[in-house]
This record gives C-alpha cells, structure tokens and sequence, in this order.
C-alpha cells in the first residue's frame, strides 16, 4: 500500500484508563451481583436541562417545523443572539468583548482538537495532571510536549518560573480537572507576563468556571495583558448540564498575532471551511441557559453538585485525608491512604466498599498516588458512598 497514514498516531499511549475501570467493575458485578455499586467516578453530569432550556428547546423545534420560520445554515461562527448571550456573560465579569472575536461551537473538546490546526510546530507545555485532551491532540499532530508538574508543592499550581523561557503554547485549565485547583488572578497574571515575554500563547480552558467560589478569574481576559497572548475555551457542558447537548465557544482576541499574523482571522477561515455550525435548536438552548434567569437555575444544579462536594470533603477532613478541590469544580483530588497507588486505592475502594472513583494515574505520571472523586453522582448515592467512607477509612 502507498497511502502514507498519521504516523504520530502510533505515539498515543493506549487510553486504558476508562475501559480498564469498566472491566474491573463488570468482573466485579460478576461476582457479586447482589452488591450495589456507588459511582463517583464520572466526569459527566446527571441532573436534567433547565426549565429555561427546556423551553427554549421547544420553541426552537417549533420554529423548524414552520415555512416562516425555519432555518438552514446559519453562520460558522455563530447567530447574532448566541454571540450576544456569551458577550453579556463575559461582561457580568467585568470583560468586554468584540463580536468577531466570539466562536460558537458544538463543544470545547472539539475546540481544544482543532485549535492545533492553525498553529506550526511549536513546543507544547502541558500541566500533569490535567485533562488528557491537550496531549493526546498534539502527539497526533506530532508536536514536541514538555511537562510542567503539579503537586502538593506547589498545590497542584504549577509556575512559570519552574519553566525554562522560550515560546511554547501553553495549555492551563483553572479549575483545574483533574485537582480543582483553581488559579488567582495574581497567579495568572505571572502566566500572562511570561507568555507576553516568551511570544508564547496560553489556551486557556475555563471549562468548570461557573463553579468558582470565591475571588478568582473566571476568564483569562480578566488578566491585563492577556489579549495579546491567550485563547479561550469554554463550554456549557458543566455549567448547564449541555454534555449531552453540545454547545460551547472559543474566544480569539483580535489583538492576538504570532510571528506578524493575525489569530483570529485564521481560526475565522479554520472553521469557516471545516465546521458549518451549531444547530439553531442548541443556541437557542445555549442562550436560554446564559440568560440571567437561565443562568439561575444552572446555578442552582451547580449548588446541587457543590453540596455533595462539601460532605465528601468534609468527610475527608474528619478523616485526616489529604485533599484539594472540591470547593470551585466538582472534583475531590485526595492523597490516597496509607501510601497506596491509585489502582490499589481503586481496588481497595470497588471490593470492600463498592465504590467507583477515577485513578490520579489516569491523567499523567503526577496523578500516581492521588485519586478523584465527583460531585455529580445524586445526594442519595453521595450520601451512602460517606457512610461506606466514614465506617471504612
Ligand atoms: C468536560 C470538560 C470539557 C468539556 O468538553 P465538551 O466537549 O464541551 O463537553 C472541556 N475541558 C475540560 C477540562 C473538561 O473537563
């Protein structure tokens, strides 16, 4: 055969972690079909769409069935009303963005992917642990990775001045998953600097920002200096329960230029000629959720969430267990007991209490020895996982 395919793809490391999980817990129930399993292992969210969504999905559906109504392509980058909702929700946090700097898409792991097409081959920083995305998208585009590790050290915040100074694009999600570790403005600012410094650029995804308690940025944009060096990603998934329904954006600063380029008309051009755009039905529910009533009630499901992140935490705290997260994102990052590995951690957790969380391991080499619990399992089933804790631990 003389077809040439990706090579790179054979440098992906095989992604056992999901499917391994799935397999020790069937060999589990296997055994012991009466046993009832706890899941709080999950990074999805199990709450249902909103009021508001709902009926703004509906009314949608409506519209398409209608003559006068119905819509086919829309604009790659978005509608008008999709755009302004995303521009009012950065406003309320105190930034102001320009429309043509606003993309509308099916979803930031989509974005995260697709960001390396307008980029050379440059060096890639990526944090571990973190979101396994960014380093799986740049070895298939076969791109040199560096490390920058996470740890209790540095609360699981790693520096720039840890980092030898050259450009690189820079890969940082505050809040963090998988630690929750959520960066302060001050902190990304020595970020910004750096990258303004270095002729680098930061992608910056802001995935878990509407579970932010407390003083930190919500936004890049909300750090000085940041237009001239950073991109970012952002999704309704965990904000608005959209997993399943698929809406999210990417800003792109006009001010943003590389080697005497201008970014943003580049990623215009991207996804003009590969992505034809959001369905009309799911910005209509993306804009509903962003409004100031729809946006309510995702905070109120994100309440939901944090409260069962408070009684695990607490838990842990009663316990002495080592811990971080929990208070601005859905996970619970925590130092497995008594030294263990995560997988023994794993194992010990599914045979003797019949719970199921995610192994540190699964997100890079600095997530051995740590273990990650979510927040979205329901109150009942996070209820009767502390129980199991508090007799066990
Ligand atoms: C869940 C998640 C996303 C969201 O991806 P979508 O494609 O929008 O569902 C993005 N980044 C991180 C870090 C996530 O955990």
């Amino acid at each position: 055969m003389s077809i040439k395919v990706n090579e790179n793809y054979q440098n992906l490391e095989q992604n056992y972690l999901f499917k391994t999980i799935a397999q020790k817990v069937n060999a589990y129930t296997e055994l012991h079909p009466d046993k009832k399993i706890i899941r709080l292992g999950i990074g999805d969210v199990t709450l249902p769409l909103t009021n508001k969504v709902i009926e703004a999905l509906h009314a949608a559906v409506d519209e398409m069935g209608h003559q006068e109504t119905f819509k086919g392509y829309g604009n790659e980058q978005g509608y008008d009303f999709a755009i302004d909702a995303v521009m009012k929700h950065y406003q309320s946090y105190g930034v102001t963005l320009n429309k043509k700097e606003v993309f509308i898409s099916d979803g930031a792991k989509s974005d995260c992917g697709n960001i390396t097409d307008i980029f050379g081959d440059n060096e890639i920083l990526i944090p571990d642990p973190v979101y396994p995305v960014y380093l799986d998208s740049n070895i298939m585009c076969g791109r040199k990775i560096n490390f920058i590790q996470a740890s209790q050290e540095n609360n699981f915040l790693p520096m720039p001045n840890e980092v030898e100074k050259k450009s690189y694009i820079i890969y940082i999600c505050s809040p963090n998953n998988p630690t929750g570790a959520v960066y302060s403005k001050d902190q990304l600012k020595q970020w910004v600097d750096f990258a303004n410094e270095t002729e680098s650029v930061i992608i910056f995804d802001s995935a878990y920002e509407a579970y932010i308690h407390g003083d930190y940025p919500h936004s890049i944009f909300e750090i000085e200096g940041s237009r001239t060096c950073a991109i970012e990603i952002c999704s309704l998934s965990k904000t608005a329960g959209f997993t399943g329904t698929r809406m999210g954006w990417t800003i792109v600063p006009i001010e943003l230029v590389c080697s005497g380029t201008a970014l943003n008309p580049m990623w215009n051009r991207r996804q003009s000629t590969k992505f034809n755009g959001t369905a009309y039905i799911i910005q209509k529910a993306g804009e509903a959720a962003l409004s100031p009533d729809g946006f309510k009630e995702c905070k109120e499901h994100i309440a939901y969430y944090m409260e069962n992140a408070k009684l695990l935490s607490d838990l842990l705290n009663k316990k002495g267990i080592w811990h971080t997260g929990g208070i601005s994102s859905p996970y619970i990052w925590l130092k497995c007991p008594n030294n263990m590995s995560s997988w023994e951690f794993f194992d010990y957790l599914l045979n003797e209490l019949q719970i199921v969380g995610t192994p540190g391991c699964g997100f890079g080499q600095q997530g051995e020895g740590y273990f990650r619990l979510t927040a979205f399992g329901s109150r009942e089933s996070t209820l009767e996982a502390i129980e199991r804790l508090e007799k066990a631990l």
